[in-house]
């Protein structure tokens, strides 16, 4: 009797917890460093939620390193109560067959709160390389076979799995660099420190209209109508056939969520995906704001299966994965 007394005193704790939810700050992990393309959707998200929070503030937390896997392996081992929350890319389709052992379940380990964005990449050189166009590129890397630099954030990102991509289609090798994420190392490519990354137009729109890097193509099946990256030809026209890439981000939860601070959550971002100022931020940055059902949860955990289920067998036969 005493047990179930106590047991049900628990319970209406947690009841009652939800019900208040949120009453404190929500902690948003980025595993990526602070200033790069998924950091920048993360804080113009957690601005547009925090009116649909009830005016709590969402505060970004960037737990980058391991392409990614550290920062979603704290929210998947935090506890489950709201407050600890991921925005993720791609590389939690990728990850797993990337980088191979990573410490948590995709599938399992958490619970979907909604898609947010979908987001292009671009293909981007140093300022000093004397390659002015697709065309031209591909010459100067022949040339320079065994010399050449690629950036990325780390064994596992986005920018890792594009660039290992853009290596196998020109069928050269190149010396990959692991950042913390793609904001240093894009500090780095400027200043000609690495030759080349491919990078989500989140983070290369500003630098390629202020002509800090050069940019040579886009990895969308379409040209881009963001007025800085219009005139950038696609991988897949540039003559690498079938190349293609989109990145998109999602929000999570650790597993085991209460059912109505899930819902809150995914209100509150299906609130942030119809605020024209979030919208037009992102657009500005080449980003496609979700407005399908994938922002419903269990539309965006069978979106996520199916990309897992496209790239395994694309990064399997490719052989790009990391040992
Ligand atoms: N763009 C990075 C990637 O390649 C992530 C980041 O720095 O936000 O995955």
């Amino acid at each position: 009797m005493k047990k179930l007394l106590v047991v049900a005193a628990a319970l209406a704790a947690i009841g009652a917890q939800a019900q208040d939810y949120p009453s404190k700050p929500i902690t948003l992990v980025v595993p990526f460093a602070a200033g790069g393309p998924t950091d920048r959707v993360a804080r113009d998200l957690a601005e547009a939620m925090r009116k649909p929070l009830g005016g709590v503030s969402v505060v970004v937390d960037n737990a980058a390193g391991a392409g990614g896997s550290i920062g979603a392996n704290k929210v998947a081992k935090a506890a489950p109560d709201g407050y600890t929350l991921l925005l993720h890319h791609i590389g939690m389709a990728t990850l797993p067959t990337l980088l191979r052992n990573i410490p948590y379940k995709v599938e399992s380990d958490f619970d979907y709160l909604g898609l947010v964005n979908d987001v292009p990449m671009t293909l981007i050189g140093r300022p000093s390389l004397p390659a002015k166009n697709f065309k031209e590129l591909s010459t100067w890397i022949g040339q320079n076979k065994g010399k050449i630099n690629l950036g990325n954030a780390g064994i596992g990102s986005a920018s890792h799995l594009c660039g290992l991509m853009f290596q196998n289609a020109m069928a050269v090798d190149m010396t990959t660099v692991p950042y913390k994420g793609t904001a240093p190392a894009m500090t780095d490519l400027i200043g000609g420190q690495i030759d080349f990354m491919c990078d989500q137009t989140t983070n290369t729109t500003a630098q390629i209209e202020a002509k800090k890097v050069l940019a040579y193509a886009v990895t969308s099946p379409k040209p881009l109508t963001t007025p800085a990256l219009k005139d950038l030809p696609t991988l897949n026209d540039s003559g690498l056939k079938g190349f293609e890439v989109s990145i998109w981000h999602g929000l999570y939860g650790p597993k085991g969520l209460p059912a109505d601070v899930a819902a809150k959550l995914n209100a509150a971002v299906k609130v942030a995906l119809k605020d024209p100022d979030f919208i037009k931020k992102q657009e500005a940055l080449g980003a496609v704001v979700v407005t399908d059902k994938r922002m419903e949860p269990a539309e965006h955990k069978k979106f996520v299966a199916a990309e897992i289920a496209k790239w395994s067998p694309v990064i399997k036969a490719a052989g790009v994965y990391a040992d």
